[in-house]
Parts: C-alpha cells; sequence; structure tokens
C-alpha cells in the first residue's frame, strides 16, 4: 500500500504546480525559516565558483600571452582559487544543511499525517479512496524524493541557471549561431533523458508490483505465525521458486528499462563529439581571423561547454518540477480529507458530564446500513430501544451483522437510513470524541500498546492513573489475581516485539485485562463484541457471568453466536439478516420454540457432546 513513488510521479494532483510550490514555501520559511533563506542563498557561491572555475584557465594563458609580472601573475591565480575553494566550501556546507534539513522538514509533516490517520472518521479508514490518498501522502512524506527535491533540486536549479544565462549573453556577444546550436543540442538532451524516463515510469506499475510480492513473500517467510506452516506444509521449495520467477521478472524488465537509458546516453556522446566539433571549429577560425587571442578562445570554449552542461543539467531539474508539484498535492489531498464527525457541532460539556455518570438508553430508529460500495443492507430497519441499566444480548449466526450494530452504535458508521439516539440524543450531533467518551467496547479484534499494564488500563499516563479505580476494575475483571503476581506490577511492560523484559499474556489474560480497561473507562454503555470468541464455550458462559456481575447498574450489549453465553441477560434479541427475528427472555424464548429454542438445542447438544468426550477422555486416563 505504502509504495507509491511511481503514482507520484505520474499522476497529477488536485493542485497546480505554482500553487503547490507556494504551498511549500508558505511551510517552510514558517516552519523552517533558516532551510529556506539556505535554499534562497545557496546558488550564490555556486554560481561564482562556477564563473571563476572558467576564468581560470583563461587567465592562466592570457598571463602567460602577456608576459606579466610573476609575483602578480601567481597572486592572481591564488586568489581566483581561494575565492572558488570558499565559494565550493560554503556551497557545501549549504548542501549538507539541506539534506539534513530535508528531514527536519519532513517531520512537521510526519505527526499531522499520523494524526489524521487516527482521527479522521472511522469509515473513511475502510474507503479504498482513502487509503490510496492515505498511501500517496506517506510515500511523499516518508521516503518520497519530492520534498528531497523541494529543499535541494530546486535552488540547485536556480543555481545552475544563473552561470547559464551569463554565459548564454556573453557567447552571443561573438555567435548568436553558437548559441542556437547548444541550446538545441541541449532541449534534445532533455527530450531524450524525459523519454527514457517515461519508458521507466511505464514499466513502474509492473515492477512495483513485483517489488510487493517479493516483499510479500519475505516478510511470510520472517513471520513466527506462517513459519509454522511453512515448516509442516513443506511450503518452502514454493516460496523459493516463486521468489526465484518474480526475480527472473523483475530482472527483464529492469533490462528493458536499461536499453532505453543506454539508447539515451548513447545518442547524448555522439550529440557532445558534434556540437563540440562545430564550436571548436569555429572558435579556431575565429582565432586564424586574429578576431580572438589564445586566452579568448580558452575562455569561450570553457563557457561553450558549461553552458551546454548547465542548461542541460538546469532544464533536467525542472523535469522535477511535476514530482515535487504532485508531492504537496497529494499531502495537501490528504490533511484536507473532511472530517465531517469533528466538526462543531458538539453538545453542552455539562450535558455529557451528566450523561457520564447515568446509564444509557440507546434507541435505534428504523436503521438501515450498507457498506459502501455495496447493495446489500446489513442492516435493515432496525428499531430497537435499550433501557438504562438494560443488560441485552445480541445473539445471531456468523455474518448475521453484529459487529456491523456495534459499529454503527459506536458511531463508527452512519446510518444509510434511519437515525442512533443516545439517551434521546442523536448521535450525530455529538462531538465524536464527546460520543467516544461514553462508550466501552470489547472487540474481537483490540489493540494492546507496548506501554506499562497501568497505562494500557486507564489510557492515561502513569502518573495520572487513579490506583484504587484501577484496582477496582481489575476485581471486578478478575484480573487481579495475575495482576498481583506481575514482577512489577502496573509497570509491568507489554510487547515483546519492542520491550526487551515485556510481560506475556495468555488468551484469557489478555481478555481479562481488557475488560478491566474497559470497566476503569466507567463508560455508561458497555458493549462485549465477542471476545471471548477464542476461548471455549464453557468459559464464555462463566466470563459473561462475571461481566454481567461487573456491569451491574450500567447499561451493556453483550455479543455472542454461542445462545447459551447470555441466558443472563435480561432480553436476548436474535439477529439474522440484519433483522431482529426473536426477541424476549431465555425463558420465554424456549417458551416460544422458535428460531432461538431450536438453535439453543442443537448448541447445547453439540456441547453435550463435546462435554462427554471430554469426560471420556478424562476417564480414560484414569484407567492408564
Ligand atoms: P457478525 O459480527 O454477526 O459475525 P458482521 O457484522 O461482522 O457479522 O458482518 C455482517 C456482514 O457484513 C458480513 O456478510 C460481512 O461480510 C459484511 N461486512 C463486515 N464488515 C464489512 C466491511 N468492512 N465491508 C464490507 N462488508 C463487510
Ligand atoms: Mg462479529
Amino acid at each position: 500500500m505504502f509504495n507509491q513513488n511511481a503514482r507520484i510521479e505520474k499522476s497529477a494532483g488536485k493542485y497546480g504546480v505554482v500553487s503547490n510550490l507556494m504551498y511549500h514555501f508558505k511551510n517552510l520559511i514558517r516552519w523552517e525559516p533558516g532551510l529556506f533563506w539556505t535554499g534562497i542563498l545557496l546558488p550564490v557561491p555556486l554560481a561564482i565558483s562556477n564563473i571563476a572555475g572558467n576564468y581560470l584557465p583563461a587567465l592562466i594563458v592570457k598571463g602567460l600571452e602577456e608576459n606579466w609580472e610573476f609575483g602578480y601573475y601567481l597572486a592572481s591565480i591564488l586568489a581566483l582559487l581561494i575565492g572558488i575553494w570558499l565559494c565550493n566550501t560554503l556551497f557545501g556546507l549549504g548542501e549538507t544543511y539541506c539534506e539534513e534539513g530535508n528531514i527536519l522538514y519532513r517531520r512537521h509533516y510526519m505527526m499531522p499525517y499520523m494524526e489524521k490517520r487516527m482521527s479522521v472518521d472511522y469509515e473513511k479508514l475502510e474507503e479504498k479512496e482513502f487509503q490510496d490518498n492515505s498511501g500517496i501522502a506517506y510515500t511523499a512524506i516518508f521516503n518520497g524524493r519530492g520534498i528531497r527535491q523541494a529543499i535541494y533540486n530546486l535552488p540547485c536549479c536556480i543555481a545552475q541557471l544563473i552561470p547559464a544565462i551569463v554565459y548564454g549573453v556573453l557567447l552571443a556577444r561573438i555567435s548568436v549561431w553558437i548559441l542556437v546550436l547548444v541550446c538545441i543540442s541541449a532541449v534534445i538532451q532533455v527530450k531524450l533523458l524525459a523519454w527514457a524516463r517515461r519508458k521507466h515510469s511505464e514499466a513502474q506499475p509492473i515492477l512495483s508490483d513485483q517489488a510487493k510480492k517479493l516483499e510479500y513473500i519475505t516478510t511470510q517467510t520472517m513471520d513466527p505465525s506462517a513459519g509454522k506452516d511453512i515448516r509442516l506444509y513443506q511450503m518452502a521449495e514454493w516460496i523459493m521458486n516463486r521468489y526465484e520467477k518474480t526475480l527472473d521478472a523483475m530482472n527483464k524488465k529492469f533490462d528493458e528499462v536499461h536499453i532505453w537509458y543506454f539508447r539515451r546516453n548513447f545518442t547524448d556522446t555522439v550529440l557532445n563529439l558534434v556540437q563540440n566539433g562545430i564550436v571548436y571549429l569555429y572558435l579556431i577560425y575565429l582565432v586564424t581571423q586574429g578576431t580572438l587571442s589564445i586566452s579568448e578562445f580558452v575562455l569561450y570554449f570553457g563557457f561553450c561547454n558549461s553552458f551546454a552542461t548547465l542548461s542541460f543539467q538546469s532544464l533536467r531539474e525542472l523535469l522535477h518540477i511535476g514530482i515535487i508539484s504532485n508531492t504537496f498535492s497529494g499531502i495537501r489531498e490528504f490533511f484536507e480529507t473532511p472530517d465531517h464527525r469533528n466538526g462543531d457541532a458538539a453538545l453542552p460539556k455539562e450535558q455529557v458530564e451528566a450523561f457520564k455518570k447515568q446509564a444509557a438508553t440507546v434507541e435505534l430508529r428504523d436503521v438501515s446500513f450498507s457498506y459502501p460500495g455495496s447493495e446489500q443492507p446489513i442492516i435493515s430497519h432496525m428499531n430497537l430501544t435499550i433501557t438504562a441499566g438494560e443488560k441485552l444480548a445480541i445473539i445471531g449466526l456468523n455474518g448475521a451483522g453484529k459487529t456491523t450494530l456495534v459499529k454503527l452504535i459506536c458511531g463508527f458508521y452512519t446510518p444509510s437510513e434511519g437515525e442512533i439516539l443516545f439517551n434521546g440524543v442523536n448521535i450525530e450531533c455529538f462531538e465524536r470524541r464527546q460520543y467516544y467518551s461514553l462508550v466501552s467496547v470489547l472487540f474481537q479484534d483490540y489493540v494492546l500498546l507496548p506501554i506499562t499494564v497501568r497505562e494500557n488500563i486507564s489510557s492515561l499516563p502513569a502518573d495520572r492513573t487513579d490506583e484504587n479505580k484501577m484496582l477496582r476494575a481489575m476485581e471486578r475483571a478478575d484480573f487481579l489475581e495475575r495482576y498481583e503476581k506481575l514482577p512489577n506490577k502496573g509497570d509491568s511492560l507489554l510487547g515483546r516485539e519492542i520491550n526487551e523484559n515485556a510481560v506475556d499474556f495468555s488468551g484469557g489474560e489478555k481478555q481479562k485485562l481488557l475488560l478491566s480497561r474497559a470497566l476503569y473507562k466507567e463508560a455508561p454503555l458497555l458493549i462485549l463484541d465477542e471476545p471471548t470468541a477464542a476461548l471455549d464455550p464453557i468459559s464464555e458462559n462463566e466470563i459473561y457471568m462475571k461481566y454481567g456481575e461487573a456491569t451491574k447498574g450500567r447499561t451493556s450489549i453483550y455479543i455472542s453466536h454461542r445462545l447459551s453465553s447470555t441466558r443472563f441477560c435480561d432480553r436476548i434479541i436474535l439477529l439474522e439478516d440484519g433483522q431482529i427475528v426473536e426477541s424476549g427472555t431465555h425463558d420465554s424464548l424456549m417458551a416460544e420454540n422458535g428460531k432461538y429454542a431450536n438453535l439453543y438445542e442443537l448448541q447445547s447438544q453439540y456441547y453435550k457432546d463435546e462435554e462427554k468426550e471430554k469426560q471420556r477422555r478424562r476417564d480414560m486416563g484414569e484407567e492408564e
């Protein structure tokens, strides 16, 4: 997803070149003024050193020609040499500063980039367009060429343009035709280069596709979870084969690209030969006519050469302007992704604080929802009121739409139709962070950060964590016992990938830690979306019963595809194809003898068999 160099180089962004350069320079002067001024001044020493460098050989010849006094002759040469050296040193310093500065400058985009990715409306995260934009901006900011070119190559382009203009004017004085000849040759050279590069960028999608494949294969071989299957199912041979084939294909494509560069280089040398030949002949002709002295011959020949090189180089740098422009366009477009849930609409602070202290009421009014790009409604015309303090179970088979419903209630998605009310207020009316502060959810997929246990539970820095509140949450989540055994208690670090002495928890322990976090938040609405799906059904039932105890006085929603886990709830609703098909208590639903009762019988039969099997194994173990 993140290698978007080819796209930055090819596709034009939304904004034009001038607008993007303005954006860049405005930011640069605001964030890194030193870098801005270095860029402005950098061309000066380079231009001086270049012009002086061209005068040097002519000066040497001229001194000999005119029989200068030796001391004066030597001093002139030395002065010029020192001047050139000084200018080059200055330029070198500026260049190094620009090189380092490009990282400084990038940092100003990195932080907002990360922030944007974490704060953008959740539903955006799954959108292809947002993912693409995000990938382009990532490459542009973190490793793309555009920023470096804007900081460094742009001033260099100007640095080359200044002496080129000086030489052009001087050359025009002796012959306009020579100037025209050199210009044409420079344009042809740049055209050839652009042409070779176009061929290269045409091949780029194929090359990056192959690079992606290689990267995928490489990461697979490093991934411990894939490592098990690779070893057991002897996938190594297949993987090596695929790798080699991809490498071969890549090399072939590279060869094709290199041929174009070779052709371009060859034409280049021929062109240079012809151009220099003509210039040489013409200048020699002028010398024989007495129009030029030998020193002037040397000088003008130098001018001509430098003019050719510099005009080619500055034109070549100008080719990059597209990349620079697309880079900033990509960054701007990404930052401009609208956050409609982060808008001005917000409830008064006191009202939200009051909401935090009471169990929540949630009401769904005729809510329908289908995922973007899909016609199929996952939730259709749902009406549901969850009263304050109620324990509601949502039951349904895999794919029934339970998690989608939770995400809708969380405000991650906007209903396609209907509305969701929290304590009578449409959740669209909350500022997003306000609303998130009212809901606690345990998802199947979760993130524990590689920070301390304490910080994970409170989601706050250590010194702002309420220790008593944390202990209480852990006790209710049945995590306290494990916590007491931790060598560093709340200071124990998680995340073995980053922290050397990190602690590791089993799946069940992680669930309890996560529940501690959910309880610490003391949100008026708690939702558990099958956090226990990886555990066996008996323990899910036990854990849910405990959760039931822990969440007393709070409105809570329990989700499961195992019917036995949620018998203790005040109300159970059965979800099928995005609709509530049955609703009642466990007993009333069993008495109804409908779908719920059917499923319940089926599942409990299965669990009974499983229990019997376990018992049988235990018995056999005793006999042995
Ligand atoms: P449950 O939690 O009941 O197992 P989900 O709510 O996760 O079911 O999924 C319901 C349906 O929505 C499934 O058919 C699933 O394929 C689809 N679905 C889930 N997430 C997405 C998504 N991000 N984009 C498109 N379809 C999705
Ligand atoms: Mg689910």
